[in-house]
């Protein structure tokens, strides 16, 4: 399989028109609302754009999307094992869970506080400072996130003492780590406040990225955060 969505864009042309010159293209990632993928062309260039949320997709369904794409533009037969991987693969539940949280966070929010519908931050908080702190940690102001802070899933905010998490992960289907780890990550931030390294701030120092990592679920919190948005 190849590797790069270049070299995926070239595979796919090849196995479905055979013996065509390759046309001029641009094949990218593109951050659409939700999984989306369009292809056109202009001037004899095909402009091909795969959602972002298909970044880190196996190969197998990035060259069904591909193949999808260029046979619609071309008008020829799509291989039904192609569509039916596509399909799978795009209405698995990890899947719709993240296409809907994305398409909350590209959207908009509501109220602030500790308590939201399925996890209560004070208590996300006080459960992380007795497993990972002695229990040793001054609770700031625990919020979920109300209108602003939508770029970012997760703050701390020194000039407040406050935690901010974003809503959008106050929801059944948000795996506790991920919560724990956003709330653990920004604890690390009250522990290490930032430095001044001559002119240049430096937000996460050496201390903090080594204490990070004695978060258990460190991997799958990120894979799960992946494609969600930035975390301050
Ligand atoms: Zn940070």
């Amino acid at each position: 399989m190849p590797s790069s969505l270049s070299e995926t864009f070239q595979q796919a042309y090849r196995d479905l028109l055979p013996g065509d010159p390759m046309p001029e293209f641009e094949v990218r990632y593109y951050r659409f609302a939700n999984i989306n993928n369009t292809i056109r062309v202009r001037q004899g260039r095909i402009y091909a754009r795969i959602s972002d949320l298909l970044e880190g997709a196996p190969a197998p369904v990035l060259y069904a999307i591909l193949h999808i794409l260029i046979a619609k533009l071309y008008r020829r037969h799509i291989d039904s094992t192609h569509a039916a991987r596509y399909r799978k693969f795009t209405g698995s539940s990890r899947m719709a869970e993240k296409t809907h949280l994305i398409r909350q966070m590209r959207g908009r929010k509501r109220i602030e506080g500790a308590q939201g519908t399925c996890y209560n931050l004070d208590e996300v908080f006080d459960q992380l400072n007795a497993q990972f702190f002695h229990g040793l940690m001054a609770r700031p102001q625990m919020t979920w996130s109300g209108k602003r802070a939508l770029r970012s899933l997760g703050h701390y905010d020194p000039a407040h003492n406050t935690i901010v998490v974003s809503r959008v992960f106050d929801r059944p289907g948000v795996p506790r780590y991920a919560i724990d780890y956003l709330v653990y990550h920004e604890m690390l931030h009250l522990r290490h406040p930032v430095k001044l390294r001559g002119s240049r701030r430096v937000v996460h120092p050496p201390a903090f990225q080594q204490e990070e990592k004695l978060f258990p679920q460190l991997a799958e919190a990120k894979q799960f955060l992946k494609h969600l948005g930035s975390l301050d």
